[in-house]
């Protein structure tokens, strides 16, 4: 009998803990890992997911943190409506033919087929500006700063992935209306300066700032400025996020203009930028490791977890010294949990708290409560070492900084390592199938970039074929890095015969 109890023991470890690691199989590591850590349940609406405390949790710090931000920079919240009407969402034709294959329409209430269909928001730009246009008649009227936290859907048709692509995502989008243009191109940077702050010091997570190139510019927009980010574990890159500068475009087609101070008419020049729950999943893949999640501590729920390690005779005596420790470090302003459950182990109790990424664990037994003292145990690197439990709080505070700090030093390391610089095609591929993002001077021209993408999709099949380990895919700029490096004179494109204008970050992403 007691064999049994211990068979169905293990198979509960098992069943905890992740099956697979990163190398063998990225995505069923992925989606072990976030539905295994109780950040994601899966939902029957293909494309959409249910966010559990664990992550929502994430969510609701780097909203705090980012809504700082903003207003810091003068920007107010505000709520404008979910739906749009068609007249309105087709108005800036650019914009609509970049949407409309993802826009989904709400034709029918009940049985009742509505006269006009009406459509829900993939982004707010054509039910904002008409309020803009009304609310704006002189340059004293700007600017104009506002931002919603919202839901917003975009039916899309490429594979999802929880967090990463989904077709309902949480977000925020500002929205600016300005006088100048020089004014509206300070504050989109000053929006991309927030978004790299909130990867960098919430998650942990290094950025490269850079500017779309013309096909990955947003539909409507001037140009388009963006944080991308590198997964080092299968060599992809995200978007992280984006800040984008609209110019005159929808100001001229919702009338949204001002008389300037030479009382003269003129339209307001805008910016428009949003960031994601995507955020969350990138985060999950650049630090996750084969136990699971590893959370950086700024943004994780539980900063330490407590695991009181007992037998029959003592366990009072050290639940005691725990909750005493627990109320410590919860004084001293700690997100502390102490997992005193008594039908685990503390085997158990480690695997669960490692597969939901949570930064410290405290284990208290018999021998550390003899010496006044703890075993600290770090969930990124593993490392393990004692502390006295005389000012506890204050070296737990700064072992939380220590790990913040050393998680991001880390992927700064790991991702530097994958950039790669090249001239000629050949080089580019080579490092692309090693699963590394590639700088190569570019002639910056769209049909140039189509074809980068469709040979490099070929290509990469071609050597999979042939049996390398490769990975494969249609490669395209991830961003124009704003650091730019300087370019001797007739420097040629990689991919093509024209001259090189610029330096581009390449990569295969999601
Ligand atoms: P956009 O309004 O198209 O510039 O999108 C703003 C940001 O949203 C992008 O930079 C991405 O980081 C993120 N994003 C775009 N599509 C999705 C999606 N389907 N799911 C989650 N995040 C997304």
């Amino acid at each position: 009998k007691k064999e049994k109890k211990e068979k169905v023991k293990d198979e509960d470890l098992h069943e905890l803990g992740i099956t697979i690691s990163r190398q063998d199989d990225f995505s069923l590591w992925y989606s072990q890992t976030i539905t295994k850590s109780e950040m994601i349940e899966y939902y029957d609406v293909s494309g959409c997911y249910i966010l559990r405390p664990w992550s929502y949790g994430i969510w609701e710090r780097v909203q705090g943190f980012l809504d700082n931000l903003f207003k810091e920079n003068g920007v107010e919240n505000a709520y404008f409506p979910i739906f749009v009407t068609e007249k309105a969402l087709t108005k800036e034709e650019d914009h609509l033919e970049g949407f409309a294959p993802e826009v989904a329409w709400v034709t029918r209430s009940g049985k009742t087929e509505m006269k006009e269909p009406i459509a829900i928001r993939p982004t707010s730009e054509t039910i904002m500006y008409p309020a803009f246009a009304k609310w704006v008649q002189s340059h004293r009227d700007l600017p104009i700063l506002l931002n919603q936290w919202t839901n917003i859907v975009r039916w899309e048709f490429k594979h999802p992935t929880p967090f990463i692509r989904t077709r309902e995502f949480l977000w925020q989008e500002g929205h600016t209306a300005h006088a100048t243009k020089d004014e509206a191109t300070k504050f989109v940077y000053a929006i991309l300066e927030c978004y790299a702050k909130a990867y960098e010091e919430m998650y942990s997570v290094p950025v490269i700032r850079g500017i779309k190139s013309r096909g990955e510019t947003f539909a409507g927009a001037d140009f388009t400025s963006t944080v991308e980010l590198f997964v080092p574990a299968n060599g992809r890159g995200i978007q992280g996020a984006t800040s984008h500068y609209l110019g005159q475009n929808f100001s001229k087609m919702f009338d949204l203009w001002f008389e300037n101070e030479d009382k003269k008419k003129d339209f307001a020049h805008q910016t428009s930028w949003g960031f994601t729950t995507r955020s969350i999943g990138a985060m999950v893949m650049i630090h996750g490791d084969d136990k699971g999640l590893v959370l950086p501590p700024r943004v994780s729920q539980v900063q330490v977890v407590i695991v009181p390690i007992s037998n029959k005779t003592n366990s009072d005596q050290i639940l005691e010294v725990a909750d005493k420790v627990f109320d410590t470090l919860k004084k001293a302003g700690i997100r502390v949990k102490i997992d005193d459950r008594k039908n685990y182990k503390p085997g158990w109790k480690f695997n669960h708290w490692e597969v939901k990424g949570v930064p410290i664990r405290i284990e208290i037994g018999a021998k550390d409560i003899e010496k006044s003292e703890i075993r600290v145990v770090r969930r990124f690197d593993g490392k393990k070492f004692q502390l006295s439990t005389e000012g506890l709080a204050d070296n737990l505070h700064e072992e939380l900084q220590k790990i913040q700090h050393e998680m991001y030093e880390k992927a700064v390391k790991e991702r530097d390592q994958r950039i790669k610089k090249s001239a000629t095609w050949e080089g580019f591929m080579t490092e692309l199938n090693q699963r590394n993002l590639v700088l190569t001077p570019w002639c910056d021209k769209e049909s140039c970039e189509d074809n980068v993408k469709e040979r490099s999709k070929e290509e990469s099949k071609q050597a999979e074929n042939a049996g390398e380990e490769v990975l494969t895919g249609a490669a395209k700029t991830l961003c124009k890095p704003l650091e730019q490096p300087e370019l001797a004179e007739d420097t040629k494109c990689f991919a093509c015969d024209a001259g090189a204008t610029a330096t581009a970050l390449w990569g295969r992403s999601y």
